[in-house]
């Protein structure tokens, strides 16, 4: 038995707490902030609940599989509902596509904006699926050790869509631009321009219009909750309020930590903090990447977030809803070609008591608007109040309803947040992109080159930004470290 440090409590480090309690470690939890989670907090104000980060339940397959691997399901801790709608597109007054919950339906959708669209939807989403089987049921569960992992019978017949982008193939089939829009928006998820993400990842279009999207009852949080039920009954130690201020290294083994000036012994230390961060935690000598490594990787947006209380019951809105009705690629030159705070914002916002009445008091609203902005910006008071009143008098005019005179409260959380509560590189919101550069082998790996029993989790690492991705990492960090002890 190992006594284990780690360092974090967002999905990943949870993920990574449960294999390995569940493999008879003893292990503890260390969380700088004073509750767990990470960038999947939540914030409670005046009878309102808001999921300060992610929103998007996808790949259900993915957290079921969380769960059976520990003998559980998710309905043991968790109400999940698929909705319907999935969600709505806004390109203007009066001018919105819906999305609902099977691909039928979502067929018609495409026939009515452009004809024979459909034919050519179930063709794209055939591919989709096909990624989907060989990359969420085998290749993400790969350590990104080798580039041979990559290498299967499968794959090899998928090699020209590794060269290839979603940007390119969804442009072959479909010329009508908001449909386009729809088909390129899931691969934002993973953080970089369709045109620089590859085709193969087009199985983010199967988890969308495929699987559909999930709800957790309260919200994304009670996922946090339920890792953290089921990482305490696996006999972890959580403690929050734990900022790691030094990873002790003696003669290339990382013998502890430091934590609020106090030193603690380990055997082996883990962290799901932003990588970058975690480096700093050590000697230089220790490091493996530099500042120049860093700065030449596309990271994945930060964002600009308000969290709103409304005082009435808002119309014309789905749970989930986009804003997409300016330029999308002069808002995508602003966050990754030359980073700037965006002219016209595309955005989006989401309405959980829509769904869930314990999101709000009754005949209230929570929303959760966000836009998406380049790592690094400079973040002051000014330009949030700004984009707020930007994008509040667009969703005025959009949605046909005024809200302004409406909000009883707004809090917002933007780049010096993300630094300040995660220690995030440049604020980033969510990682590291997956761009093909930064994919499997090429991104920054589980364990380290230069000290023997420190590891990495996390959407930095392998697999990449996502919850799903992050409770893959989790699992994968956790194997790579039980495979060690038992060949050492
Ligand atoms: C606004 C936003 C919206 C998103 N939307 C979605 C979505 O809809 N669907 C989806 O699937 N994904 C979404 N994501 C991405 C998803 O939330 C992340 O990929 C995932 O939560 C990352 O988990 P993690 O474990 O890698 O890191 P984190 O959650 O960042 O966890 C790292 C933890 O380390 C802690 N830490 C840092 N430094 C120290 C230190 N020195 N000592 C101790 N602790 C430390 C931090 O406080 C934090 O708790 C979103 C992210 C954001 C920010």
């Amino acid at each position: 038995m190992k006594n284990i440090s780690i360092i974090g409590s967002g999905f990943s480090s949870l993920a990574a707490a449960c294999y390995l309690a569940q493999a008879g470690h003893k292990v503890t939890v260390f969380e700088k902030n004073n509750t767990v989670g990470g960038r999947a907090r939540q914030l409670t104000r005046d009878g309102f609940t808001f999921d300060i980060g992610p929103s998007w339940y996808w790949m259900p397959d993915v957290f079921e599989r969380f769960f059976s691997d520990f003998n559980k399901k998710t309905t043991h801790y968790y109400k999940l509902t698929k909705l319907n709608p999935a969600y709505t597109v806004f390109f203007g007054k009066d001018e919105t596509i819906t999305i609902e919950d099977t691909l039928e339906k979502i067929c018609i959708a495409f026939e009515k904006e452009e004809s024979g669209s459909s034919i050519k939807l179930r063709k794209f989403m055939s591919e989709a699926l096909d990624n989907y089987q060989i990359a969420i049921k085998d290749l993400v569960y790969r350590p990104g050790v080798s580039p041979l992992e990559l290498i299967t019978p499968l794959t090899v017949k998928k090699i020209g869509q590794f060269f290839s982008t979603v940007s390119k193939e969804v442009r072959k089939e479909f010329k009508n631009p908001k449909l386009i829009s729809i088909l390129e928006f899931p691969v934002l998820f993973l953080g970089a321009k369709p045109s620089k993400t590859p085709a193969f990842y087009s199985f983010m279009n199967y988890a969308d219009f495929g699987l559909g999207t999930f709800y957790p009852e309260n919200g994304m949080y009670s996922v946090i909750q339920a890792m953290q039920a089921l990482a305490e009954e696996l006999g972890v130690t959580i403690k929050t309020n734990q900022k790691v201020e030094k990873i002790v290294v003696e003669d290339r083994n990382a013998v502890g930590l430091v934590i609020n000036g106090d030193s603690l012994a380990s055997d082996i230390v883990v962290s799901g903090a932003d990588y970058h961060h975690t480096e700093s935690l050590l000697e230089p000598k220790y490091r493996q990447y530099s500042e120049a490594y860093w700065s030449r990787r596309t990271f994945a947006p930060s964002a600009l977030l308000f969290y709103v209380g409304f005082s009435k019951k808002l119309k014309n809105v789905s749970h989930h809803s986009l804003f997409f009705d300016v330029d999308f690629e002069a808002h995508a030159r602003d966050i990754y070609d030359a980073p700037q705070w965006p002219e016209a914002p595309l955005f989006y916002a989401s309405f959980p008591s829509i769904t869930d009445t314990h999101c709000a008091p009754a005949d209230n609203e929570a929303g959760i608007f966000l836009i998406p902005l380049a790592p690094g910006l400079t973040d002051i008071q000014e330009i949030r109040e700004e984009y707020f009143e930007k994008i509040m008098s667009r969703f005025e005019n959009i949605t046909n309803q005024e809200v302004n005179n409406y909000v009883i409260f707004k809090e917002s959380f933007c780049i010096n947040d993300f630094i300040a509560d995660y220690n995030s590189y440049k604020g980033n919101a969510y990682g590291l992109a997956n761009t093909l550069m930064q994919t499997a082998f090429l991104r920054p790996k589980l364990k380290s080159k230069k000290v023997r029993n420190m590891f990495f989790t996390g959407q930095l690492s392998v697999p990449g930004p996502g919850v799903p991705p992050s409770l893959i990492s989790g699992k994968l960090v956790a194997g790579l470290i039980q495979k060690e002890i038992t060949t050492s």
